[in-house]
């Protein structure tokens, strides 16, 4: 990807599925990476990886505590990752919970943790960023949304939170762009993380992919490569747009 190497990136969620896997993708085309997460030991353990183990990588990792939910922690967050590499260049909004409910079966209490995770926790993060990337005259931004939050599903609040981050992406586009800054948002599918595997019975993992057209489940690094696109000056004319990582599925 052209315009990666040598340049800095915050990952929000990058203990663990989708949030490790962009990290090492991004390490792999050169990019610092500043990984963060409330999960201290995985969120090391990812900087770990990519520092002593991955020969591809030949960015740096770093690792710093983050809840998305507390925006005046993910601005010290921001400001310390521009001190500490000199830029941000890129934000991976990437952190997210789900459960695999109903409406029905969804409590309130659950409806605000949802909400101010999924949601708040990427306008925090958009927040957070801004005052640099304006300063910079660039930045990329990438959002994580779902196929949950681009059709009816019955995982419905979850899916709410998501299509809040879809609407959000698109809208918010145009005045970001007067700043050099692109954002865009992500729609995995069917991936195989530890969030999903709480979600499926052993029988549903079968079932679930026939929906797409593989018949298979995505793994992580196949969002990651989507995420260091839309992160590179490849996608210099991309924004404002959703990208579906679903192998097709309807
Ligand atoms: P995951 O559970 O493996 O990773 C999520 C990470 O977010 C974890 O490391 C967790 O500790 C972190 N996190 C949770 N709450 C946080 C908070 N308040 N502050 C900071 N970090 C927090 O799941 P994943 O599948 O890799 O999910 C990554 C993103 O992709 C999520 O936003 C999820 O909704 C989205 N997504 C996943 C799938 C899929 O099939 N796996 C599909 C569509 C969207």
């Amino acid at each position: 990807m052209r315009g990666l190497d040598g340049k800095s990136a915050v990952v929000t969620g990058g203990a663990s599925g989708i949030g490790r896997a962009s990290s090492h993708r991004l390490a792999e085309e050169g990019t610092d990476v500043y990984v963060t997460d409330v999960d201290v030991d995985g969120g090391e353990e990812t900087v770990r990886q990519i520092n002593e183990e991955n020969e591809d990588a030949s960015g740096n990792a770093y690792f710093r505590e983050l809840d998305v939910r507390d925006v005046d922690e993910f601005d010290a967050a921001l400001a310390e990752a521009d001190d500490e590499l000199g830029s941000v260049d890129v934000l991976f909004n990437n952190a997210g919970i789900g459960e695999m409910q109903g409406f029905t079966e969804t409590e309130p209490d659950h409806v605000d943790q949802l909400i101010d995770v999924n949601v708040k926790g990427v306008w925090n993060g958009c927040h957070a960023v801004f005052p640099i990337m304006e300063q910079q005259g660039s930045g990329s931004i990438v959002n994580t949304s779902s196929m949950a939050g681009w059709l009816p599903s019955n995982i419905t609040t979850y899916g709410m939170t998501k299509a809040a981050v879809l609407h959000f992406t698109e809208s918010v586009a145009p005045e970001l762009g007067e700043y050099g800054i692109r954002i865009n948002a992500i729609c995995p599918g069917l991936i195989d993380t530890q969030m999903t595997r709480t979600w499926f019975s052993d029988e549903m993992r079968e079932q679930a992919p026939m929906r797409t057209a593989f018949n298979r489940w995505g793994e992580p690094e196949e969002v990651a490569a989507c995420v260091a696109f839309l992160a590179s000056d490849d996608a210099s004319y991309v924004t404002g747009r959703p990208i579906k990582v679903d192998a097709g599925y309807v």
